[in-house]
């Protein structure tokens, strides 16, 4: 039976048989059938009655100078623990760890006293990496960097930036954070 479209599969997975089909990228044809050489998913042509496959998108692996995108996991007296979920600009699964972590004395321009005044557990923080290896280090020390969605800390529902705060419109209010200046206009969150 033919694999279908978008069907992931291994080198050496038999998709279609030669008969219906002309072996394209990433399969090659043997006893009349058209085999996958690559992990990848199916692509069929109907047009061109060609088979193919494409490979899986290739892991990110996080590199200083990455504006990357994640969720606050932890948050200590010296530093603030990042979930990273998303790297700018590359749209694909990230490597290995996705922990980041910022230090207080990266977490603002202005001087911090108390991180858990600038960020909470839940928190969706844009920042750069500042350093990839042994471990990822990364700065919200710019205007443009800081906490993009914030999340009330007695209900969990989303907050709405209000000048230098962040303000529940349930709960009726007001917190502190680190903001970015991209609070609330980040696509995907
Ligand atoms: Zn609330």
């Amino acid at each position: 039976m033919n694999k279908e479209k978008g069907e992931v599969v291994l080198p050496g997975d038999e998709i279609a048989t030669s008969e219906e089909y002309i072996a394209g990228a990433g399969t090659y044809e043997e006893d009349g059938k058209i085999i996958s050489s690559q992990v990848g998913t199916v692509e069929y042509n109907d047009d061109e009655l060609i088979v193919s496959t494409k490979p899986l998108n290739p892991v990110v692996e996080i590199e200083r100078g990455d504006i990357v995108l994640g969720v606050v996991t932890m948050v200590r007296d010296t530093m603030v623990v990042i979930d990273i979920k998303k790297v700018e600009g590359k749209d694909r699964e990230i490597a290995g760890d996705t922990s980041g972590t910022i230090h207080v004395s990266k977490a603002s321009q202005a001087y911090v006293k108390d991180l858990k005044k600038e960020f909470k557990i839940g928190d969706y923080v844009r920042a750069k990496v500042i350093q990839a290896k042994p471990s990822v280090q990364l700065t919200t020390g710019y205007p443009e960097y800081g906490v993009v969605k914030a999340l009330c800390s007695k209900c969990r529902g989303p907050m709405v930036r209000k000048g230098t705060m962040v303000y529940c419109p349930n709960c009726e209010r007001t917190e502190t954070r680190k903001i970015s200046s991209m609070y609330g206009k980040m696509r995907d969150i």
